[in-house]
């Protein structure tokens, strides 16, 4: 058997390195940048206003306070997207909003709910305000030249969001690989189909499909391959022509009906099967062809999926440069003991709630759909291990 670190650490080498590819920001959602990113200006760009108010010069109001207000007359206005030609002079006040820039010279802005403007054209303020208040200083964000993001980093929305801001209409990322999913199986029916005796519904398609969307990657989902030797082979050939990455459920244990590893070899194809030492999930294909890469996963619906995050998602997030592929953690409590009787390592289904309570999600059989599909939580358990209620924990997280 292999231990789980060493599988991993088999396929990341395996990999080819990161192809980096020009791309539009707008389409970067969940994509690896593989250049550092500077900042190309100072965030905010220019001193500006938190509030809709004035812009003032704070040394103007020391003597206001309530029943002695300070009248300033107003030297303008500035829209947000204006200017204001030239400085504040003292003893004045500049209309401003929300983004305006502050004019030269001002150095606060007061409240629009803290002043009155009166009909003369002059706005009465009763509040001395200090220096600084309610304006957003430029660079007080990010500088010009500091590191913005790093390559490597996974974008995320908030990581858009931070690139637009700079103005970054495009980047360099990682090229996606192409992922073909494909399920073998006599016994298994599209959904939607009407059941025979002894068949079932085709589950792993889809949920290995969604997993790949998670990470941004659309899949190409192959039709459903009947156990025999020439059909499978032919659903292979023509699905790795197509893809880089193919991820197969099924027909990978050690049955006369099992034919994955028999027509990819016959293929040309140079797989390693192991036995990785976790539950679920036990058997495993790692295969190469031309360039090519195959999982081979389980049937079992839960084992294919499990193995799918535990070792397919980190060599597709590889595959475009990521620094991290690890599954983000919980930290959380016991709510129960928890133990695992077997001598491989578990990867038990759990739910962890709003508290950081955890607990099993339910039956733990490789075929046990409703605790999968409950699981918000993965606990590593080792061989033999039990924990007591009330013991602190990490769980991979799984929703
Ligand atoms: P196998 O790995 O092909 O021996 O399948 C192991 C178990 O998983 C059997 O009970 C299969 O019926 C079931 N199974 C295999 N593939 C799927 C699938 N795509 N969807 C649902 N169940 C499956
Ligand atoms: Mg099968």
């Amino acid at each position: 058997m292999l231990a789980y670190e060493e599988a991993l650490e088999r396929i990341l080498a395996a990999l080819p390195p990161p192809k980096p590819e020009r791309i539009a920001l707008g389409h970067a959602l969940a994509r690896v940048l593989a250049e550092r990113v500077d900042a190309p200006l100072d965030l905010p760009p220019f001193d500006n206003s938190a509030m809709d108010g004035y812009a003032v010069r704070a040394a103007d109001l020391t003597a206001a306070g309530p029943g002695k207000p300070v009248r300033l007359p107003l030297a303008g206005r500035i829209a947000a997207g204006g200017t204001f030609q030239g400085e504040l002079s003292p003893g004045t006040a500049v209309r401003v909003f929300t983004g305006s820039p502050v004019p030269l010279g001002a150095d606060a802005v007061v409240m629009q709910e803290q002043t009155r403007a009166l009909p003369s054209g002059e706005v009465e303020i009763a509040e001395p305000i200090e220096s600084g208040e309610n304006l957003r200083r430029r660079g007080e964000d990010i500088q010009q030249g500091a590191v913005l993001l790093e390559a490597g980093d996974v974008l995320t929305p908030g990581k858009l969001s931070l690139l637009a801001a700079s103005g970054v209409a495009e980047l360099v990322a990682g090229g996606q690989p192409i992922v073909g999913i494909l399920a073998t199986g006599s016994e298994l029916k599209e959904p939607g189909e009407v059941l025979r005796p002894g068949q079932i519904y085709e589950s792993n398609r889809f949920g290995l499909a969604a997993m790949t969307h998670r990470i941004g990657v659309a899949p190409m989902v192959s039709p459903l391959v009947r156990d025999d030797l020439e059909a499978t082979r032919q659903a292979l050939t023509q699905a790795l022509d197509r893809c880089d990455v193919l991820v197969t459920s099924g027909g990978v244990s050690v049955g006369e009906m099992d034919f994955v590893r028999e027509a990819f070899t016959a293929l040309g194809g140079e797989l390693q099967y192991w036995k990785v030492a976790i539950k679920p999930g036990r058997p495993f294909v790692f295969g190469q062809r031309r360039g090519k890469f195959l999982f081979g996963l389980p049937g079992n619906p839960v084992s294919a999926l499990v193995t799918f995050q535990l070792l397919v998602r980190p060599a597709l997030l590889r595959w475009q440069g990521a620094t991290n592929v690890s599954l983000p953690e919980y930290h959380g409590v016991l709510g129960e003991a928890l133990s695992n009787p077997d001598k491989r390592r578990h990867f038990m289904r759990v739910k962890v709630d709003a508290e950081g309570n955890v607990r099993s999600a339910g039956l733990q059989a490789s075929h046990a759909l409703r605790s999968l599909a409950a699981a918000n939580g993965l606990l590593d358990l080792a061989p033999g291990e039990t924990l007591a209620a009330g013991a602190k924990v990490r769980v991979l997280r799984w929703d």
